[in-house]
């Protein structure tokens, strides 16, 4: 807990109460956590903020903080009852020592799939006027399973087929959107946070770019993150291969998570 107490001990502030007036460069939920810790040294009729404070907070307010905390051992309850006592921080084990160490985790996807007349064309949720679209279980959108497998590749959790089986008839005609949905949930509860995607969408014909701002949108509401944090990429095949002559369309993507 001294070694805590030291690496946070700027945080150690006689209670400010943070407002939208105040103008530094905090988010809205680095101050709901700060008002928070001020609540509870409140509560506890503690004269300063300190870190323990800090952390009955992030417990309260933010799941993905709670998540991670616990993989430290680390509970609300011990925190508390650690505040509540008289034990010196040494001869306590109710709370140990915890250091922050976020770390990067990259993962990297890829699909294709056929293209056939008389077919929509959806890719990255949004449809796409042509005259042919994919062959697939699901909507077929080679963007959207290429993303779903680089987030799921860097959280560790295997890939598209293990969690959207395409013998399952559940997935048949699915909005792959809801794969996206899905993948969030899974890397939330590990206590992981999209850091950034990028991608590369491989197809002659039709032009996507004008078509991205509307993608990135659509990813982004689906994964619960900001457009600015997907960037979309557009190649021809140069005339060959399958791709090259219509026949398939493909998708690259790497993506980072951070916790
Ligand atoms: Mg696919």
């Amino acid at each position: 807990m001294e070694a805590l107490r030291e690496t946070y001990e700027g945080l150690f502030v006689a209670k400010p109460r943070i407002s939208t007036s105040v103008e530094v460069p905090l988010s809205r939920e680095s101050k709901k956590i700060l008002n928070r810790a001020v609540d509870e040294a409140d509560r506890l009729a503690h004269k300063h903020v300190g870190p323990e404070h800090l952390l009955l907070a992030m417990f309260a307010e933010s799941e993905q903080i709670r998540a991670v905390l616990e993989k430290f051992g680390v509970t609300g309850a011990k925190v508390e009852s650690y505040l509540k006592s008289d034990v010196s921080p040494e001869a306590s084990s109710a709370v140990p020592s915890v250091r922050w160490r976020p770390f990067l985790r990259a993962g990297i996807g890829y699909d294709l799939h056929r293209l056939e007349a008389g077919r929509k064309l959806i890719i990255g949720g949004i449809e796409v006027p042509f005259d042919k679209g994919p062959v697939g279980h699901s909507d077929g959108d080679v963007l959207a399973h290429a993303i779903c497998d680089a987030l799921l590749g860097a959280a560790g959790l295997g890939d598209i087929g293990t969690h959207f089986p395409d013998t399952d008839p559940k997935w048949k005609g699915a909005n792959s959107l809801k794969f996206l949905e899905h993948a969030r949930e899974l890397i939330a509860a590990k206590g992981l946070q999209i850091s950034n995607i990028d991608a590369v969408v491989i197809a002659e014909r039709p032009k996507l770019g004008p078509h991205f701002c509307a993608m990135r949108e659509a990813l982004a509401k689906a994964l619960a993150i900001q457009p600015d944090q997907i960037n979309l990429k557009a190649k021809t095949n140069e005339g060959v291969d399958a791709i090259g002559c219509g026949e398939a369309i493909a998708a690259h993507v790497v993506a980072t998570i951070f916790g």
